[in-house]
């Protein structure tokens, strides 16, 4: 079976019936908001994930990947302090990383609810966010993207980008029509630098040894936890998966 529940008792309803008129959001229940947390090794597909659950459900993502690397390509104080973790595949200081979320969270357009893609890491992190969330009153939903290790790697070295338009290709997956070149702007695909292979090494390091053991934390803590098996399927069908045991909570 490609979904399960992953041995969790769900102690709350996530999402209700009723929409509020006018209300532009997708979630059955925006009175209450949706913590949605995509969890997962390097590669498992979170970001395209969040990225199609964003429109699917009109809620922010929020990926802390993505705010790190704007801080670095803005060369601010946080993007300068962290622009070498970020190269060499090493986890950023949590107290940068929380403060980042917590600032964010605090935005208009995350009341509804939001999806968190690349955090918590830690269990420093996961304590933090379990704090913010209570204090909202967020129902929290955990996704674990679950990917076969071969494929993770399979994936991570293969990605290619292109420098001008910042597309991503998969020379096994995604390729582009003409090898190395991007389809849209004719530039020469690159290699991003944390998806060499020493660093992603770093990375899957980091994640099994930091962020797998939050797998158990979630658990200890009673969180709803999903688990969806993400190997053998296009991102459409995960896509298709998540939402809908969104919708039928
Ligand atoms: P991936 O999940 O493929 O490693 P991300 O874009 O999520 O890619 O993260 C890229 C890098 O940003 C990480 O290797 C790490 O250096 C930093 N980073 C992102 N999120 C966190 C976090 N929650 N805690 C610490 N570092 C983070």
């Amino acid at each position: 079976m490609a979904l399960e529940k992953s041995g969790l008792v769900k102690t709350e309803r996530v999402l209700g019936p009723d929409k509020v008129p006018g209300d532009e959001s997708q979630i059955p229940n925006p009175k209450v908001p949706l913590a949605l947390v995509l969890f997962g090794s390097p590669g498992s597909g979170k970001g395209t994930q969040s990225n199609l659950l964003s429109k699917a459900l009109g809620i922010q993502q929020i990926s802390t990947g993505d705010m790190l690397r704007e801080h670095v390509r803005k060369g601010n104080a946080v993007g300068t302090a962290v622009e070498a973790k970020l190269k060499a595949g090493f986890l950023v200081k949590d107290e940068v990383v929380n403060a980042l979320v917590e600032k964010r969270l605090a935005e208009p357009d995350a009341a509804r609810g939001f999806i968190l893609d690349g955090y918590p890491r830690t269990r420093a992190q996961a304590e933090v966010l379990c704090r913010m969330l209570a204090a909202r009153g967020a129902n929290e939903v955990v996704i674990h993207l679950v990917v076969d290790y071969n494929v993770i790697i399979a994936r991570l070295t293969g990605r290619r980008q292109c420098p001008v338009c910042g597309t991503l290709y998969n020379v096994i997956s995604k390729p582009p029509k003409v090898p190395g070149v991007c389809d849209l702007e004719g530039a020469k695909l690159i290699v991003r630098e944390d998806d060499r292979e020493e660093v992603i090494r770093e990375r899957l390091e980091a994640y099994e040894k930091q962020t797998r053991p939050l797998l158990d934390y979630f658990r200890e803590k009673g969180k709803t936890l999903y688990e969806i098996d993400a190997t053998n399927e296009t991102p459409e069908q995960v896509f298709r998966k998540i939402e809908a045991l969104i919708r039928k909570q």
